[in-house]
């Protein structure tokens, strides 16, 4: 039900689980935090409260200089450890907010080619989507704009790929999306509270954008994937 990211230059985890806290009033159920370190994508995840999820990365620290986060309200799937999010496949990492209605289409279509799902929620086939436009040999951008064609329903997404440590690729067709233009670094959250404690200049996606946020700047596509600018606000949360 929350979603931060942070394409950052110091250590992110524990900023991004600040981050979540913000965002505990929406509630949830669960909770998880993806980066990368050395080219490979790493994860923690708990069930309940987000102190359980700040034990987790206590016994075992994740590092990384780019990394999102989730809080869970489940719809589908029980609230457990193994359907929290982010979702892994294939080098490819998924947070989502929302609901994807054709999803089991979707995932029968993915099983009989092979697909084999981990979990038992509707988020996890936007990242079998996204596997397997990339080993169609799609770009990044190219498989997030096909997987975002093929998908019904309402969504809050930031998105990892593991062999681009530095981008975080956002979209919005439904629940709230903010970026935020750091020193240096952006940010991406579900609200600008959220963002409050790094930077009040928040960017609004609007539904059905998406955008590929880098160390510097935000590349914002509309849903038939052409750029588009969208206005720079200064946000009047308090941090
Ligand atoms: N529908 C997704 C799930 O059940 C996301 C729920 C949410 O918005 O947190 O896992």
């Amino acid at each position: 039900c929350g979603i931060v990211g942070i394409v950052g230059q110091q250590p992110v985890s524990e900023r991004l689980v600040d981050a979540l806290k913000r965002l505990e009033y929406r509630g949830y159920d669960s909770a998880g935090i993806a980066t990368i370190t050395e080219g490979t994508l790493h994860r923690r995840r708990a069930e309940g409260k987000l102190v359980n999820l700040e034990r987790r990365l206590k016994e075992e620290p994740l590092g990384g200089t780019i990394g999102i986060a989730h809080t869970r309200w489940a719809t589908h799937g029980p609230p457990t450890e193994r359907n929290a999010h982010p979702h892994f496949t294939d080098g490819v990492a998924v947070v989502h907010n929302g609901i994807i209605e054709n999803f089991a289409e979707l995932k029968d279509e993915l099983a009989a080619t092979g697909a084999e799902f981990q979990t038992d929620t509707d988020t996890e086939v936007l990242a079998h989507l996204l596997a397997r436009h990339r080993r169609e040999g799609m770009r990044r951008g190219e498989a997030v704009h096909a997987m975002l064609k093929s998908v019904r329903g309402a969504y809050a997404l930031a998105i990892l790929f593991e062999d681009d440590p530095s981008t975080i690729i956002a979209a919005r067709n439904g629940p709230p999306l903010a970026i935020g233009h750091g020193d240096g670094e952006m940010f991406l959250g579900s609200d600008a509270i959220a963002l409050a404690p790094f930077t009040n200049e928040i960017t609004y996606l609007i539904d059905g954008d998406w955008a590929v946020v880098g160390r510097t700047g935000a590349d914002i596509f509309d849903y038939d994937g052409h750029p588009v600018a969208r206005p720079r606000q200064t946000s009047v949360a308090v941090a």
